[in-house]
């Protein structure tokens, strides 16, 4: 590693300032603050967490859909800093922002009171994984339970597919039920595991919802009675 490389390490990925938090997160405090400390406004669909415009309890989106999750929170939407943030993490792997994106899922479950949860990160397309050579959302609960010992069950799995995000509503759906799995064994420990624990599914970017109810159902299969999704933006 040369000192160049060093010093391009240590700085913000956005603004290129260098400071303690960027060392750490990939990015520095006056970036990375107006996203952690993102305040929520207004009433929110208590479905998948949109603000309401005139409606009363639910989206106009949700009261037609059957979801097998409970609620969906996410921090930002995905536009703008948000969305270079995530896409430097997951399309770029600077891992150093997973450090970052664990830190604001830290933040809210401390924020919220949210205790005795187990994480379950979304399944990374084997595409993904051959490419970055690692599970993005995974990492982020490694780095949950590492430094904030939070525990986490990384027990989905996707088979070899078409790119979801290349596909409309319909598709999505048929193409998770033949695709998302869990392997025998890890089934088995998902079971004692999930029992009396608030689990969280935590993926990415939260749009139609497909993929996370997809999840969510598996998971219900599985042994666990319920299940939140956390998701860092809404598209
Ligand atoms: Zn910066
Ligand atoms: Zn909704």
């Amino acid at each position: 590693m040369n000192i160049l490389s060093l010093i391009f390490d240590q700085s913000c990925l956005l603004c290129g300032t260098s400071d303690s938090f960027s060392e750490k997160y990939g990015l520095c405090r006056r970036c990375a603050f107006p996203l952690l400390f993102h305040k929520e406004e207004g009433e929110r669909c208590r479905v998948c967490g949109q603000p309401l415009i005139s409606e009363d309890g639910i989206c106009m989106r949700c009261r037609s859909e059957d979801y097998n999750f409970n609620t969906n929170h996410y921090f930002w939407n995905y536009e703008g800093t948000a969305k270079t943030v995530i896409g430097l993490y997951k399309f770029k792997a600077q891992r150093r922002v997973g450090r970052f994106l664990a830190l604001v899922v830290y933040r809210y479950l401390r924020r919220r009171g949210l205790e005795n949860v187990l994480l379950v990160p979304a399944p990374c397309s084997p595409a993904r994984l051959k490419r970055t050579g690692y599970n993005h959302m995974e990492a982020v609960c490694r780095a949950l339970k590492r430094v904030y010992g939070i525990p986490f069950a990384a027990v989905l799995r996707r088979l070899k597919g078409r790119q979801l995000k290349k596909l409309g509503k319909k598709e999505r759906k048929e193409e998770l039920v033949d695709k998302l799995y869990i392997r025998p064994r890890d089934a088995y420990n998902f079971k004692v595991l999930c029992q009396g624990k608030h689990v969280i599914l935590l993926d990415d970017v939260f749009t139609t919802g497909t993929t996370a109810s997809s999840c969510a159902r598996i998971l219900k299969e599985n042994g666990c009675e319920s299940i939140d999704i956390l998701t860092f933006a809404i598209d």
